[in-house]
């Protein structure tokens, strides 16, 4: 894709500060880290959606954040978690069209959140409901 930012990366057209790549997958620093430490995992095809991806190569991506998450964990850098964040479409908060799991430190008073609606953990829903929308999702899978 002529104009993604992760494409040119990939391609060499911009630099990337890499941490691992290979036939499928890249893995990258952030330029705007969360944290110290934040890292992209990229797909080299480019796809929007993970979705989109096969399944082989998003596998792939999350067995790297695993090995990511230990070396993150042995580097020295301030952390005190780990957050692994993925927004799938626009509304998602996705803001590089080209599918990337994000990988990032966290620490207390780090600033960094989500936001939460007023009703969340007032308002639960009732089992059925519950039950209605996993036998939907069940049947879909
Ligand atoms: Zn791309």
């Amino acid at each position: 894709m002529a104009d993604c930012v992760f494409c040119k990366i990939i391609d060499g057209t911009y630099s990337g500060s890499k941490v691992y790549e290979d036939e499928g997958i890249i893995a990258f620093m952030d330029i705007q880290p969360v944290n110290q430490g934040h890292i992209l995992i990229v797909p080299k095809k480019h796809v929007e959606l993970i979705a989109d991806l096969d399944d082989e190569t998003s596998g792939k991506m999350f067995v790297l954040a695993g090995k990511i998450n230990k070396a993150l964990r042995k580097s020295g850098l301030k952390l005190e978690g780990i957050n692994y964040f993925l927004a799938d479409g626009e509304a998602a908060g996705q803001e590089v069209f080209h599918t990337h799991l994000h990988v990032f430190p966290r620490f207390e008073g780090d600033g960094f959140g989500l936001k939460f609606s007023e009703n969340y953990r007032k308002v639960l829903p009732d089992r059925n409901k519950l039950n209605n929308i996993a036998e939907k999702i069940k049947q879909l899978l």
